[in-house]
C-alpha cells in the first residue's frame, strides 16, 4: 500500500468513526464541520478551511440563512461556474475570486450530489501535504467521500432538528390534553417555544375575557396599542409575520384559537434577518392549535364549575334578600357578596334620594371621602344617559389625572326601567375584573334590585307615616317611640312642649294659609336650631315638641330661651310662642307619660304668666 493509499484509508476510517460516534448526538452543522476541519488539519496541515453551501444562486457559510432575500454577500454561483469543468487544479482567476472573501483560500473542493449537481464548496489552504495528495488518483475518491459525508451531515441535522421539534410537540400535546389548568397550558406554550428557539423571545397576548389571576407572564390584548400584524393575527385567526424595523426583529404572531374563538396571540421575536422555514411554522401552528383547543376545553370546564357556583351565589343572595332585611342590612349583605365574589379594593352603593345620588351603607370608607369624585362622576354621568352596565378595564385611559384604581365595574339598580342607583367595584390593577365577573355582578344586582326597591318603598312609606305632611317634622307617634327608647338607654333627657300664642287670631286675621306658612317657617327654624342635639315633632295643631336626649340642663334651658327669643324675628307676621320644659333622670324612674304631662303643666303656666316665655316644670307644681 502506498503512502497515499494509506492516508486515504485512514481518512475514510476516521470519517466513518466520526459518523458513527456522532450520529444522533444532536450536534449542529457548525459542530460537525469543525470536526471535519480537524481532519483537514490532521492529514494535510490545513489550518484554515471553510464549507460554503449553495443556496439561492450563491455560496454561503452555514451560519447564514439563504432563504432570507436580503442576503447578497455570498459568492455568486455564476462567477464560479465557468471554472467548473476543472475538477481540481483551479486557475488563478478562480482562486482570486475566492480570495476576495477568504484571504486564506488557495484551493477549493467542489461538492456535487449523486446527480452531479453542485451543492457546496470547501475553500482551503494549499499546504504542501495537500498539494501532494491532490495530485494522486485518490483525490477523486476523497472528494466523493467528503461530498457524501457533508450531505449526510446536513440530512442528519435536519432530521435531528425535526425530531427535536416533534418530541417537543408530543411533550406539549401531552400536557395540553391532560390539563384543565389554564396557567399550566400557557406555561407549556412558552416553554415549548423557548426550547425550540432558545435564543428567541416570546410573549403571550391574551384576549380580554381571560381569567385575570394567572401566574404565567402574559399581556392583555389592547386594540389601541397592539401592532397591526398582531391585531391581524388576532382578528383573522391566521399566522402573520412582520419584519419589524422599529423593534429590529422579525415578529411572528400565531393566533391561539379553539372552535369557539381566539384566546390569545403567541408572539415570537426572531432576529431581523431570520427566516422561519416551513417546518418551524408548522411547529408553531401546531402548538397554537393544540394549546388553543386545550385552552378552550379548560375554559369550558371552569365555566361550568363557575356557572354552578354563580348560581349558588345568586340563589343564596336572593334567598337572603327575601328575608325582610331592612335597607341597611341588605346593602351590607350585598357588599359582602361582592367582596367575596370579585375581591375588589373598594365597593359602593349609590341610591337616588330626592333627585340626587347618595352614597349609602355597605360602601367602603373611600366612597365617603373626596377621592372617589372622578369615579362617581364618570358613573353618574353614564347612568344619566344610559341604563347599560359599565365595564372599564383601564380607567386611566378615560381621565387625564392620575388615578388610583384602574379596573371598574358599575351596575345600575333598575326599578321599573329607571335607574334608581348603582353599585361600583374598583380595583387598582388594570384588567382585573373578567367579563365573567361582569356578567355575574349584573346578575347579582339584577336579582337584588327588586328587594332593594321594596326596602326603598317600605322606607319611603315609613317616612310618610313618621313625618307630618305639612311641616315635615316627625309625627307624634314617632316622637313617642323615640322618647321611650331614649328613656331605656340614656341617662337623662329634656322634653320641651311649645304652643304658638294667639294663633287662632292669626288665622282669623291673615287667613288659614298664612297660619300654615307660619307653622312651616317655625318648623324649619326649630329643626335648624335643634339639629344634632335632638329631634322636633308636630305634637298637635300648632303645638310642637322638642326632645333633647342626654343634654345638660343648662344647655337645654339656654337653647329654649334662644328659640323663644328668635321665633318672633323669623315669622311674618311675627308670632310668639310659649313653652313648658320637663326633665327626666334615670334615678327618678320617670315614665314617659308623666314627662309629657309635666311639660304640658309647665306650658299652661307659661300661658297663664303672659305667654312668650318658657316655664320649667317643678315637682312642687304637681303637689300644689
Ligand atoms: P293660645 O294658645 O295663645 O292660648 O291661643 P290660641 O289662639 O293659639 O289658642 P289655641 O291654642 O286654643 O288655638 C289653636 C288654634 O290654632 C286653633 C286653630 O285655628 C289653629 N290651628 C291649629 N292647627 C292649625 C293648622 O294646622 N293650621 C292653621 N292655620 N291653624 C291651625
Ligand atoms: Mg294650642
Ligand atoms: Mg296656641
Amino acid at each position: 500500500m502506498t503512502q497515499d493509499q494509506q492516508t486515504m484509508q485512514n481518512i475514510k476510517c476516521q470519517i466513518l468513526d466520526l459518523w458513527t460516534d456522532l450520529i444522533g448526538e444532536n450536534l449542529n452543522n457548525d459542530e460537525y464541520l469543525t470536526l471535519l476541519k480537524e481532519i483537514f488539519f490532521q492529514y494535510f496541515d490545513i489550518t484554515n478551511s471553510e464549507y460554503l453551501y449553495l443556496g439561492k444562486g450563491m455560496y454561503f457559510p452555514v451560519s447564514v440563512d439563504a432563504e432570507n432575500g436580503n442576503i447578497t454577500n455570498g459568492i455568486p454561483f455564476a462567477v464560479l461556474e465557468p471554472y467548473f469543468h476543472q475538477q481540481y487544479q483551479f486557475p488563478n482567476a478562480f482562486i482570486s475570486i475566492l480570495k476576495e472573501k477568504y484571504d486564506f483560500a488557495d484551493d477549493a473542493i467542489l461538492l456535487r450530489d449523486a446527480n452531479q449537481k453542485p451543492f457546496g464548496i470547501i475553500i482551503l489552504q494549499k499546504t504542501e501535504r495537500w498539494r501532494d495528495f491532490a495530485t494522486t488518483k485518490h483525490i477523486h475518491d476523497f472528494v466523493v467521500l467528503i461530498s457524501s459525508v457533508i450531505q449526510l451531515i446536513q440530512k442528519n441535522y435536519k432530521a435531528n432538528y425535526e425530531k427535536k421539534l416533534n418530541k417537543e410537540l408530543v411533550r406539549m400535546t401531552g400536557i395540553f390534553h391532560s390539563s384543565m389548568d389554564i396557567d399550566r397550558i400557557l406555561k407549556a406554550v412558552l416553554q415549548g417555544v423557548s426550547s425550540a428557539f432558545p435564543t428567541f423571545k416570546s410573549k403571550l397576548i391574551l384576549s380580554n375575557d381571560q381569567d385575570r389571576h394567572l401566574t404565567v407572564d402574559t399581556h392583555m390584548f389592547d386594540y389601541m396599542s397592539e401592532r397591526t400584524s398582531t391585531i391581524e393575527a388576532f382578528v383573522s385567526g391566521d399566522m402573520t409575520i412582520e419584519q419589524a424595523t422599529d423593534l429590529k426583529c422579525r415578529l411572528l404572531n400565531a393566533p391561539i384559537k379553539g372552535r369557539q374563538g381566539i384566546y390569545a396571540v403567541l408572539q415570537i421575536f426572531a432576529p431581523y434577518d431570520y427566516v422561519f422555514v416551513k417546518r418551524e411554522k408548522d411547529f408553531i401552528k401546531h402548538i397554537a392549535q393544540t394549546s388553543g383547543n386545550a385552552l378552550e376545553n379548560a375554559k369550558l370546564y371552569h365555566q361550568s364549575h363557575r356557572l354552578v357556583s354563580d348560581l349558588q351565589l345568586i340563589n343564596e343572595t336572593s334567598h337572603r334578600l327575601n328575608m325582610k332585611l331592612n335597607q341597611e342590612e341588605m346593602l351590607v349583605f350585598l357588599a359582602k357578596q361582592l367582596t367575596k365574589s370579585f375581591s375588589p379594593n373598594e365597593t359602593c352603593f349609590v341610591l337616588k334620594g330626592h333627585d340626587e345620588y347618595q352614597v349609602t351603607t355597605g360602601s367602603t370608607a373611600f366612597f365617603f371621602g373626596n377621592s372617589c369624585e372622578p369615579y362617581l362622576k364618570h358613573v353618574t354621568d353614564h347612568f344619566e344617559r344610559s341604563t347599560d352596565p359599565l365595564f372599564v378595564a383601564d380607567f386611566s385611559n378615560l381621565v387625564d389625572d392620575k388615578v388610583a384604581f384602574m379596573s371598574m365595574m358599575a351596575i345600575p339598580i333598575i326599578i321599573r326601567e329607571k335607574v334608581h342607583g348603582f353599585s361600583i367595584v374598583l380595583h387598582n390593577k388594570p384588567y382585573f375584573f373578567s367579563f365573567d365577573s361582569f356578567k355575574l355582578m349584573q346578575s347579582l344586582i339584577r336579582h337584588s334590585s327588586l328587594a332593594i326597591s321594596n326596602t326603598i318603598l317600605r322606607e319611603q312609606l315609613q317616612e310618610m307615616v313618621d313625618r307630618d305632611h305639612l311641616t315635615k317634622l316627625f309625627a307624634r307617634k314617632y316622637l313617642d317611640r323615640y322618647v321611650e327608647m331614649s328613656m331605656d338607654k340614656d341617662e337623662s333627657g329634656v322634653f320641651v312642649l311649645m304652643d304658638i300664642d294667639n294663633f287662632k287670631m292669626v288665622n282669623d286675621t291673615y287667613g288659614h294659609q298664612t297660619g300654615d306658612a307660619i307653622l312651616v317657617t317655625i318648623a324649619r327654624h326649630l329643626t335648624e336650631m335643634v339639629q344634632g342635639k335632638g329631634i322636633c315633632a308636630r305634637w298637635g295643631g300648632e303645638e310642637i315638641a322638642v326632645y333633647l336626649p342626654n343634654q345638660t340642663f343648662v344647655e337645654s334651658i339656654d337653647l329654649v330661651g334662644k328659640i323663644i327669643a328668635s321665633i318672633p324675628k323669623v315669622t311674618v307676621p311675627s308670632v310668639t310662642v310659649s313653652s313648658g320644659v320637663a326633665v327626666w333622670h334615670k334615678e327618678l324612674q320617670a315614665n314617659f307619660q308623666s314627662v309629657f304631662q309635666n311639660a304640658d303643666i309647665a306650658l299652661y303656666e307659661a300661658k297663664n304668666n303672659g305667654k312668650n316665655q318658657f316655664r320649667l316644670f317643678q315637682t312642687d307644681d304637681v303637689t300644689s
